[in-house]
């Protein structure tokens, strides 16, 4: 049974319980930098010039949050698992790739430390404001995935921690407002299309501009203004069809994610992944009748939420009779290829979840897999890659996006530098979490300048919203496109200036 007991030992910044042995006094903990982290030299002197900010940030003011403690913290549907949490021998080579301790330099804002706090919960500690804002400013990046060399389950970890909070953890009514919001619009297209209109008009109107200028924004609440800060320009709709036929020889019949922000907000993705996969011999399949992958509910912790919209994607493609499903949003293709494990306890699914996600690729993945069948014509643009994290690091895909990038003719690719550290947009993490998120946005910003390339190109909406608001922060544009698009242009041989000129 779960007992709240009264306010927990808010201001500490240690969790109860007495530090593991392998633990240093504060005082010798080894700073970011001293561990690995390439620290903020040769990036402008705004960045990361405060380390007040840093310090209010980690210690959450602002934050909504409850004031209330759960005993225990864990119950036993999933708690992290302790051999998954045994498998962390404490040797810190994943400090210097997370972001929030690149940022802090605070134990507990570690994968190290939150994976203590995972094993001090199983111990009876209470969940406490200050556990669960750990584990909430974890931005479920997975770079520690990419850096442990002991092969730590960080995402299995977080996940099951995350549906833990959601389930047992009284949010602030603030905090659950929001997240109510988040949840009753974005994981639905249909809702989001209703909205096109009233945002359209608001940013024709010039009134955002105006509001802007005013300073009106800045007296929003946070979560709020940075929502509005981060909403794309939106263009005109553009539908895939349900089936486009291949171009030439049928290779491979592929089933399309058309998602929800991506489909509302980013329709010229959808309709140029289509063209490409076409033209490289694939018969394109997106079923009107899709709905979302539950990746924001996935990576969020609503779990039941994330498991009924994952039986209907799974119901969806079966029905459609595809070989693969290909995704063009890292995030998604990361929640997918997670199905087998969501639905694991599902009589009915777990078999058919399993085998689903083993038929998942991300465009870039499947193009490399087939090999090019359509012509690439030249497009003589520098790129600098963006790796999304659920791409590089949940999903190991480095290589392809960079491949299929430099097969064509007159492109440059050029790397990002701390291309491993997160941009901070990590699902609705710039929406709950917005301080952290933009001191992750400015440092990203600083870097993808620094590569002087032409044109910006990822593979995920939200890292294309982060970016785009981060860059208007510093004053700056930079013509940004997803790798579909670049694709797309040089397989049409559109003028490079499609790209550029946006
Ligand atoms: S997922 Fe990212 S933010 Fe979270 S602990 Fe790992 S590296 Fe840090
Ligand atoms: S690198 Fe892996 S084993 Fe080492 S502290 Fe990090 S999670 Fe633990």
């Amino acid at each position: 049974m779960t007992e709240q007991t009264g306010r927990g030992p808010e201001g500490s910044r240690e969790p109860q319980g007495g530090a593991p042995e392998h633990r240093e006094p504060a005082h010798e903990r080894a700073s970011a930098t001293q561990v690995g982290a390439r620290g903020p030299e040769g990036l402008p002197d705004e960045v990361g010039a405060d380390p007040g900010q840093a310090d209010r940030a980690t210690a959450g003011a602002g934050r909504p949050e409850a004031g209330v403690a759960v005993l225990p913290a864990f119950d036993d549907h999933h708690p992290p698992e302790q051999e998954l949490i045994d498998d962390c021998v404490h040797c810190g080579f994943c400090l210097p790739t997370c972001p929030t301790y690149v940022l802090w330099g605070e134990e507990m804002d570690s994968p190290r430390g939150r994976i203590y706090l995972m094993e001090i919960g199983r111990q009876g500690e209470p969940m406490n404001d200050e556990m669960v804002r750990h584990f909430d400013q974890c931005l479920g990046c997975m770079a520690c995935v990419t850096a442990c060399p002991s092969g730590v389950q960080y995402g299995k970890l977080i996940e099951a921690t995350r549906q833990q909070v959601e389930r047992r953890y009284p949010r602030s009514r603030r905090d659950r407002a929001f997240r109510a919001l988040v949840f009753r619009l974005f994981p639905y297209p249909r809702r989001l299309r209703l909205l096109r209109g009233p945002l359209r008009l608001y940013q024709r109107s010039r009134l955002g501009a105006l509001a802007r200028r005013a300073g009106l924004l800045d007296r929003l609440p946070k979560r709020m203004s940075a929502m509005e800060r981060l909403l794309p320009t939106l263009g005109r709709l553009e539908p895939v069809p349900e089936v486009t036929p291949a171009a030439g020889p049928r290779r491979r019949r592929v089933g399309m994610l058309t998602g929800c922000v991506q489909r509302v907000f980013f329709p010229e993705v959808n309709t140029a992944t289509a063209r490409v996969l076409a033209a490289d011999g694939c018969e394109v399949v997106a079923p009107a009748d899709q709905g979302c992958c539950g990746a924001l509910s996935l990576h969020a912790g609503r779990e039941a939420e994330a498991q009924a919209f994952a039986r209907a994607a799974i119901e969806t493609f079966e029905a459609s009779g595809v070989d693969q499903v290909v995704v063009n949003a890292a995030g998604c293709g990361s929640a997918m290829k997670e199905y087998g494990h969501l639905l694991r306890d599902d009589p009915r699914f777990a078999k058919r979840a399993a085998a689903f996600s083993d038929r998942v690729r991300d465009l870039s993945e499947l193009l490399v897999e087939l090999g090019p069948a359509a012509a690439r014509h030249s497009l003589p643009v520098k790129v600098a890659w963006h790796d999304a994290c659920h791409l590089g690091h949940a999903q190991g895909i480095r290589a392809q996006p960079r491949k299929a990038l430099s097969a064509i003719p007159g492109l440059e690719v050029r790397e990002i530098a701390e291309a491993e550290i997160c941009c901070g947009s990590a699902g609705i993490y710039n929406l709950v979490e917005p301080e952290p998120a933009a001191e992750l946005g400015d440092r990203k910003a600083a870097n993808v300048l620094a590569t002087g390339a032409d044109l910006l190109v990822t593979s995920n909406p939200g890292c294309l919203m982060q970016l785009r608001n981060a860059l208007e922060r510093r004053g700056r544009r930079l013509p940004m496109a997803h790798v579909a698009e670049v694709l797309d242009a040089s397989v049409r041989g559109a003028d490079p200036r499609t790209l550029l000129d946006r």
